[in-house]
């Protein structure tokens, strides 16, 4: 058998936790995958242990400062690695030829202008950062179908429903926009399990005193904290909805949420003869990160084998949407349309940072977000990359004006 080519990697995020269960997925596994680019926020000194370890071609860092750090300590050590910054490093290590896939594992509406470049540059893209999708939509989905990118769910319950979507639907079309085929494919709904957070069954009054150190531990899941607080109020499983919405165009109708706190199953079909079709597994990042890198083939990604007599009960329960206002928020959101999920995005964005900076209360982040949707002009045209990107710059400044309000 002939040996495939070496994939050279794009790791955006490289220092973040799908950045480092990325980095272990492909160390095993240096004959199929190569890292070009790795880039991150501001951190220099994990960036250096990165460099050291992976030798890439360049490294992008968000700041020009940080950039110029980076590369006078890789000088001294007469490393060859190329320090790039901001924007324009971005798009760069995105769109270079020698590139085959990129993983967008950068947190928040920062991620989407490079990740979007992927898709448009034809990429394989494997696409954890649901921000970007969630406001881009559409426009997203056109360039990945336009330009044959290959769009690899990662989030685990789109990784999960990848896997039990069937074959004639995704070899085809890889990259899950999947038009009016359901329907001739048997499928009738697809179900995201969420495991209900640490907060599962607190009481609302409880939820009022909530810190940010209890709402970044979750029980199953070990993630950045940004995610661990959306995963903490169930804005996690409602930008999941709009992400599943997009990527595997079902009717909102269609899709529904199920808690299940062993976080095991993660997640489901439901076909038209009754079946109904489940991905299992160890919550690890590391087995749809696998899935994604090596789809149709199956590479070993270090994660222990499920112990199903271990497991013994699953359970499933309705969510609260009472106690967890935010996932309603999004269901709202999407039934609007236009700029409404873009202005959900940012004005959660603003509000978790608020919150990990003890400003503001667990439960004013459902309450700010709800304040920004009645304050924002929402708009039917989101298009174009420019409009997405003004609703987004007004839909911050308007919840950081609530939030100055609240004080
Ligand atoms: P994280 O906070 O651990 O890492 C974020 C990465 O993005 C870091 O490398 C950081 O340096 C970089 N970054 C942050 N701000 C940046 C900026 N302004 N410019 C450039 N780079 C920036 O986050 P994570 O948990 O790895 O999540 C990453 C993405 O994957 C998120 O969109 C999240 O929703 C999604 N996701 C994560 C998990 C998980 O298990 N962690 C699961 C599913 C989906
Ligand atoms: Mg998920």
């Amino acid at each position: 058998m002939t040996q495939a080519k070496t994939l050279q990697i794009t790791l955006l995020g490289a220092t973040g936790s799908i950045g480092s269960s990325t980095l272990d997925v492909v160390a095993r596994h240096p004959e199929r995958y190569q890292i070009h680019a790795l880039t991150a926020n501001t951190s220099v000194d994990e960036m250096l242990l990165l460099c050291e370890q992976w030798e890439p071609r360049y490294v992008v860092m968000n700041d020009a400062s940080s950039a110029a750090e980076l590369s006078s300590i890789l000088s001294v050590k007469n490393r060859q690695t190329e320090v790039l910054s901001g924007e324009s490093g971005l798009l760069q290590v995105v769109e270079d030829k020698e590139v085959d896939c990129v993983v967008a594992a950068i947190v928040g509406a920062a991620g989407l202008v490079p990740t979007l470049a992927a898709a448009k540059a034809g990429k394989r893209v494997l696409l954890a950062n649901k921000e970007a999708l969630v406001m881009s939509g559409r426009l997203f989905m056109d360039a990945a179908r336009e330009n044959n990118a290959i769009l690899m769910p990662v989030d685990s319950e789109h990784n999960a429903i990848f896997q039990c979507m069937p074959d004639s639907l995704t070899e085809h079309h890889s990259s899950v926009k999947m038009t009016n085929q359901q329907a001739s494919a048997g499928i009738e709904r697809i179900w995201l399990t969420a495991s209900g957070g640490p907060f599962r069954t607190w009481s609302a009054d409880r939820l009022h005193d909530v810190t940010p150190e209890q709402a970044v531990n979750h029980p199953n899941w070990d993630m950045g904290r940004k995610i661990s607080v959306d995963s903490a109020t169930l804005m996690n499983k409602g930008l999941e909805l709009i992400e599943a919405y997009w990527l595997f165009d079902m009717d909102i109708a269609n899709i529904d949420v199920v808690i299940h706190p062993q976080s095991v199953i993660h997640s489901m079909v439901t076909y038209s003869d009754g079946s109904v079709l489940a991905q299992l597994g160890n919550p690890d990042m590391r087995t749809p990160i696998a899935h994604a890198l090596a789809w149709p083939e199956r590479i070993a990604s270090g994660v222990e084998p499920l112990n199903i007599f271990d497991v013994a009960k699953l359970d499933f329960e309705q969510p609260d949407l009472g106690r967890f206002p935010c996932l309603r928020l999004c269901y709202e959101a999407i039934k609007k349309g236009g700029s409404a999920t873009i202005v959900l995005n940012a004005a959660n964005e603003i509000a978790v940072a608020a919150f990990l900076d003890e400003k503001i209360g667990f439960n004013d982040i459902a309450v700010l977000i709800e304040q920004t949707l009645n304050k924002a002009n929402i708009t039917e045209d989101v298009s174009s990359l420019e409009n997405i990107l003004d609703a987004d710059t007004m839909a911050r400044t308007i919840t950081n004006e609530c939030i100055s309000a609240m004080q």
